[in-house]
């Protein structure tokens, strides 16, 4: 069900979405709003109000970073009241990182903030652009009850609705190019859109809208290799005034049992550092206590990060160091869910 009265802001950031080819040169060239509406001129079709605002310039999602996610949360923030759900374009390149960062940024969210972009531009005959778009307005639009029927940060692409910070983009062609391995999708979109309500995420009535822009930026991603060598670990933990570590470490959290490396990551986390353990599996947990060679990472201090992405790891760090929380807070809250961004096993 949607209201005459809902309305819905339309963000545009950048990425191939809103890019038209330039008939001479052959270039891909960020276009407009009105040049959006030309488009998709199904967009009039719908019967409620659709704002709209653009980066300037739009940006590639390559050059996405904590700044302008902070822009991107409070531009969230500053219409919160005015609208009744947000769809942001947005590259893909980056996508699941910036779903990632707002679903910890807008604490307390009730209203559907969708992300969607497209692997061909919206002006090409051939795109998957609009499709994204048209279905993504649907969503955010959808009300149960009087409320919104997905009050969560996601993205949708290709007929998925997908938890924000449960995304991986997978594949740099197909149309069909982000997973949630380790959650449900939270509706399909067919002939209908198919709510699969039991997954999705609401707070309590009446809760109001956090908006936390300060980010942490010290600190780095480590993807372990057979052969990897203590001077390549000693650079990342010696970056000067690190702050946290995301290590994708192999199957269920293991790492090779070398004693340099164990003591390395025991000094750093002596030393106030918070390194997380990540899976480079798809899908998926780390569970440290299974084999020796995770177990190891535990008396070392990792934490674990369960069933997180890496880029889902990586937001939640700069967001919880970006609130100056001691080291053992966020040790703590890595291990909970904050945002149903992991699946801790149940005590
Ligand atoms: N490079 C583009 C971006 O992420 C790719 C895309 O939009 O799909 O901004």
């Amino acid at each position: 069900m949607k209201g005459r009265g809902t309305s819905i802001l339309l963000i545009y950031t950048g990425g191939t979405i809103g890019m038209i080819e330039n008939a001479e040169t052959g270039a891909l060239e960020n276009f407009d709003f009105d040049q959006l509406r030309q488009q998709v001129p199904e967009l009039q079709r719908f019967a409620f109000h659709i704002g709209s605002c653009s980066f300037d310039p739009p940006i590639d999602s390559s050059d996405m970073d904590p700044a302008i996610w902070a822009r991107l949360a409070a531009l969230i923030r500053n219409n919160y009241g005015r609208y009744d759900g947000f769809v942001v374009l947005h590259g893909t390149d980056t996508m699941a990182y910036t779903a990632s960062a707002l679903s910890f940024m807008l604490e307390g969210l009730g209203k559907p903030v969708i992300l969607t972009g497209s692997q061909l531009p919206i002006g090409v005959l051939r795109t998957d652009g609009k499709e994204n778009l048209l279905t993504s307005i649907e969503i955010a639009a959808e009300r149960e009850g009087g409320r919104p029927m997905v009050p969560e940060v996601c993205i949708f692409f290709e007929n998925h609705l997908m938890r924000g910070n449960r995304t991986v983009k997978v594949n740099a062609e197909n149309f069909n190019a982000f997973r949630s391995l380790n959650y449900p999708p939270l509706a399909e979109a067919g002939i209908h859109i198919k709510y699969e309500r039991q997954f999705i995420r609401r707070v309590a009535a009446g809760t109001p809208l956090r908006c936390h822009t300060r980010m942490a930026t010290e600190v780095a991603v480590l993807k372990l290799f057979p052969g990897i060598r203590e001077e390549a670990v000693a650079a990342v933990l010696g970056i000067p005034g690190l702050r946290g570590l995301v290590l994708e470490t192999f199957g269920a959290g293991n790492a090779p049992r070398q004693p340099w490396l164990v003591s390395r990551l025991k000094a750093a986390a002596g030393g106030g550092v918070v390194v997380v353990n990540v899976t480079q599996c798809g899908a998926g947990a780390v569970e440290m206590g299974r084999y020796e060679t995770g177990r190891q990472l535990i008396e070392a201090g990792v934490v674990c990060g369960h069933d997180s992405t890496t880029e889902s790891a990586l937001a939640k760090l700069m967001f919880l160091l970006g609130q100056d929380l001691p080291p053992a807070e966020v040790r703590r809250l890595m291990g909970v869910s904050i945002a149903g961004e992991i699946t801790p096993p149940e005590a």
